[in-house]
């Protein structure tokens, strides 16, 4: 569940926030300083931050300009900000946005008005630090890809130094074996069976036993599974072969 930072000195007003954000199910942290709102903001993944301006410590436009314009010791970490202004503080309104904040809602508000604004504001800005990751990892796999790199578990093959290593231990492979090995990185959690290995490693016109892919598959076993002590080609009764990614 989204975790939201309340930045409110109103003690009583952040309390009944709170308590009505907490009820919705979110998870959340409340502050009452300005300073203490960008330090928890610069160290924490929040989700959404409720920001009030007239703080003590530091003000929130302040705290907001911050949050957005970090220096290099802040982390990459920019929540959706909903300012809470007072009702004739127009200049607040259009700093605020200026600033960067989604929204702003006018004090005193109606709760239902603050959770409305609350989930339209976690829909459009979804910052959660979990797509970050995914999508560097996507970058990684994608850079692999270009570069000829296939990985699993320790396991690399890289196509165009055509070099085999397992946590960083070379594997003398011949062609064969490594072009078979190559066929099941590229496929992860594909069953291959017989008649595609065969295809894919001795090509359309081989003529011979059928079970040169299980003598190859062997070889592999022999040469990575015993050495690294790991289960990498699994066996499809009845179909074929299998390296699960996971
Ligand atoms: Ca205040």
């Amino acid at each position: 569940m989204a975790h939201i930072l309340i930045v409110e000195d109103e003690e009583k007003l952040a309390r009944f926030v709170e308590l009505e954000l907490v009820h919705e199910g979110y998870e959340v942290t409340k502050c009452g300083d300005g300073r203490e709102a960008l330090e928890l903001a610069t160290n924490n993944a929040y989700d959404l931050i409720l920001l009030d301006i007239m703080l003590p410590g530091l003000n929130g436009l302040e705290v907001l300009r911050r949050i957005n314009n970090p220096g290099q010791e802040h982390g990459v970490n920019k929540p959706p900000v909903i300012l809470l202004t007072a009702r004739d503080a127009v200049m607040d309104k259009v700093s605020g946005l200026d600033a960067g904040a989604v929204d702003y809602i006018t004090k005193p508000f109606a709760i239902e008005e603050l959770l409305a604004r609350v989930r339209v504001a976690l829909k459009l800005h979804p910052v959660n630090s979990q797509d970050t990751s995914a999508g560097s990892a996507a970058n990684a796999a994608a850079d692999d890809k270009a570069n000829g790199i296939y990985r699993w578990k320790g396991l690399m093959l890289d196509e165009r130094k055509h070099r085999v290593t397992y946590d960083g231990k070379e594997i003398t492979l011949t062609n064969r074996e490594f072009e078979m090995l190559k066929v099941f990185l590229t496929n992860q959690d594909i069953v291959l069976t017989r008649d595609t290995l065969l295809e894919k490693v001795c090509g359309y016109d081989y003529v011979g036993e059928t079970n040169v892919v299980d003598v190859y598959v062997r070889f592999l076993r022999t040469k990575i599974d015993e050495v690294f002590d790991v289960k990498m080609i699994e066996t499809v009764r009845g179909v074929g072969y299998v390296i699960k990614s996971e």
